[in-house]
């Protein structure tokens, strides 16, 4: 059986994990600092600050930001949920835009239509690990006076311009998900280049303490902290940035291998009567955090029909993006969408087996797999 993913852990993350447990550095300690500074180091930023998961990352940014109730969000319903309902947890309204059906990120036109007098800033993703075209986003932020930050969970090691998705916007989300390109088990970051936000994350993410707990415990002084503003514990643990210091060293080789694949499958793909890979603008160096295709009008099975006949011949693959808008938490008797291009997208792809340590023989038997069907 091909799995759709496998995470990229090893030998060399069980020892990190095991030598921060032994310094007997389990809570949010040196490894984190060293963790963030490596991180900031690579995606080019000033600051990167370590959390639980990308979710709470990405709460904290909106509560950085100050949105709340009465402010209008824009991002994508085609999104992991997570997405927009971090947005939510503020009380901020959630606005839902529509994706460009070909690169599946948010389409400008369409997010410019959403913008209201409310509108307070725009999270814009970088679906499965493609950058989306952050200088349109940019210039209608400045237009408009919108903030724009990213949902980078899938793009640590995306490039936009060459550059490393994490510095372009106000504030970029990754996730260390078991799922995602590398991980921590659970795991999430911020990478900005605004000091206040650094150290307003840092607050926020240890109860809001005015003096986090790694520096009463060295200092030789009796401190006693205060607890400045209603914070959360969302943080990281030593042992899982110990973890994320092996994997960040393997992060180009794994991004490497991913794209390989990739741009075997689209290759492979690129004269199928009915399947279509995915578009890779010329700004964008992409993750493959996942390998979407679409299944065309002209097409002789269903998409559900499809997965089951690669199935059952040993071949794992999962549904296209979800849509945030048709679950239970965006259902209203008032809420009324109109996102055409992001149902016609979600309904008619699916993602193919892609992970590092997949062989050019796994990939062969999914493609000769493919074949058989047509
Ligand atoms: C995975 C993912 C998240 C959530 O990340 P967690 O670390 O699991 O909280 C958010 N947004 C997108 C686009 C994702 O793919």
């Amino acid at each position: 059986m091909i799995p759709i993913a496998k995470p990229s852990l090893g030998e060399q993350e069980a020892v990190a994990a095991a030598n921060a447990v032994r310094s007997g550095w389990v809570t949010q300690g040196p490894m984190v600092q060293r963790f963030e500074e490596a991180i900031a180091e690579y995606c080019q930023t000033k600051y990167a600050v370590a959390v639980s998961n990308c979710t709470t990352a990405l709460h904290l940014a909106c509560l950085v930001l100050d949105l709340g109730p009465g402010d209008e969000v824009i991002c994508p319903s085609m999104s992991f949920i997570a997405t927009a309902n971090s947005i939510r947890y503020t009380g901020a309204t959630v606005v839902f835009a529509d994706v460009d059906p070909r690169t599946y990120n948010l389409d400008p036109a369409s997010v410019e239509a959403a913008i209201t007098p409310r509108t307070k800033a725009i999270m814009v993703v970088h679906q499965i690990g493609l950058p989306a075209d952050m200088d349109r986003f940019l210039e209608l932020g400045e237009k408009h006076g919108i903030k724009i930050f990213e949902d980078a969970a899938c793009a640590i090691g995306s490039r936009y311009k060459g550059t490393p998705i994490g510095g372009h916007s106000e504030m970029a989300c990754f996730s260390l998900h078991p799922r995602k390109v590398i991980t921590t088990g659970e795991g999430g970051l911020i990478t900005t280049n605004n000091s206040a936000y650094a150290q307003h994350l840092r607050l926020l993410r240890q109860h809001g303490m005015s003096v986090p707990d790694l520096k009463r415990h060295q200092s030789r002084q009796v401190i006693t902290e205060q607890y400045e503003v209603l914070g959360y514990n969302y943080r990281m643990t030593d042992i899982q940035a110990a973890i994320g210091l092996e994997q960040l060293k393997k992060l180009d080789t794994i991004v490497a291998r991913r794209q390989e694949l990739a741009a075997a499958y689209s290759d492979a793909l690129k004269s199928h009567p009915w399947l279509t890979p995915p578009m890779i603008p010329d700004y964008a160096k992409s993750t493959f955090q996942s390998y979407a295709v679409q299944l065309s009008a002209n097409a002789p099975v269903s998409r559900d029909q499809l997965m089951q006949q690669l199935l059952d011949e040993q071949v794992a693959t999962r549904r296209g993006i979800m849509l945030s808008h048709l679950e239970a938490p965006y259902q209203s008797p008032t809420a009324a969408y109109h996102l055409p291009q992001s149902e016609l997208a979600s309904a008619q792809s699916l993602l193919l087996p892609l992970f590092a340590s997949m062989t050019d023989q796994d990939l062969n038997q999914v493609l000769t797999t493919i074949g058989q069907l047509t």
